[in-house]
């Protein structure tokens, strides 16, 4: 996937909160292997259920894949030639926090804490890129039960003891959190199967100069066609998720957090090689909309209701533009 590469060093703990004491160092890798450790139980049940959509011969390729959860502050994903996937242990922190939040904001009618936190930490995960640029210090960037306990005007009232004790909010997070990594799977196994991660990035003027010096650029991808890549593997991962009874509704915890890094807007760099989360998004809708097998496939598995929510969402995202 190799979304973008953002950096969470320091990050408060999920337990109690007190704005004077940051975790330590150590606390930090402790947590982030907690993360690793449970990730490798996700993928481990995850994996058996996903080769059961696969035809045969995706199925053997994907039993020749190996999955790892890699401990940093470095928010990815990505599949690597030699056949792993790698995820970060930090991305899975992500992940478990805004599935924590948006779960918190539907069970208990909570939207604007929602907004404000995908709000703070895109700013944060910005800010923290932009400080380890510099060879600075990254800040502190707190997950989802320590920012209801510093933003009470918004959050008043959600905490995490109150969190635990309802069943059905945090069900919603481990379904979110499991669909997620669905999603994340699905998606870089699709980078495996088309041969997408055994190329190299270059910019257009690159690969000109590589033409020139009469260098071989089959094996080399420039952004515009990176773009086109990474449409075919959402495309995939979304097919698969239905497949498995997973509505891509439920994968928002990844999406909707990139949409806030990117502070909702559609626009890309020029050497941007993912398309925006929004166009990620419209694109998605409107190449459902014209698939009769995508169609059939929602309606045969009774996601009907949960895909039009999706595409409204969507939808309202462009509309915000
Ligand atoms: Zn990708």
């Amino acid at each position: 996937m190799k979304f973008i590469s953002i950096v969470l060093v320091l990050l408060f703990g999920p337990h109690n909160f007190d704005s004077q004491t940051l975790m330590s160092q150590s606390e930090v890798q402790a947590l982030w292997k907690e993360y690793a450790q449970r990730g490798d139980v996700l993928v481990s049940d995850i994996r058996p259920k996903f080769r059961r959509v696969l035809d045969s011969h995706d199925k053997a390729r994907e039993s020749g894949l190996e999955y790892q959860f890699i401990v940093t502050g470095n928010t990815n994903a990505f599949a690597r030639p030699d056949g792993h996937t790698i995820i970060t242990s930090s991305f899975l922190q992500i992940i478990d926090s805004m599935a924590t939040v948006m779960s918190a904001a539907q069970t208990f009618n909570k939207p604007a804490c929602l907004g404000s936190y995908i709000e703070y930490l895109a700013a944060g995960t910005r800010e923290n890129s932009r400080l380890v640029v510099h060879k600075h210090q990254p800040k502190p960037v707190a997950m989802a039960f320590g920012y209801w306990q510093i933003n009470p005007s918004v959050c008043g009232g959600l905490s995490e003891a109150a969190f635990r004790s309802n069943k059905k909010a945090d069900d919603l997070r481990e379904l979110m959190i499991y669909a997620s990594v669905i999603y994340l799977i699905g998606h870089e196994f699709a980078h495996h199967k088309y041969h997408d991660d055994e190329f190299t990035e270059v910019t257009p003027e690159q690969r000109q100069l590589h033409i020139a010096q009469g260098l071989d650029v089959s094996r080399e991808v420039i952004p515009s066609e990176q773009v086109i890549k990474e449409q075919r593997a959402d495309l995939f991962a979304f097919h698969k998720m239905i497949e498995m009874d997973y509505p891509p509704l439920a994968a928002m915890p990844v999406l909707v957090f990139f949409l806030g890094l990117e502070g909702y807007s559609p626009e890309q760099s020029i050497n941007a090689d993912h398309p925006a989360a929004v166009v990620r998004f419209s694109d998605m809708i409107s190449t459902t909309e014209g698939d009769s097998e995508f169609q059939e496939l929602i309606h045969q598995h009774n996601l009907d209701q949960q895909w039009a929510q999706f595409v409204l969402f969507g939808k309202q995202l462009q509309a915000e533009q």
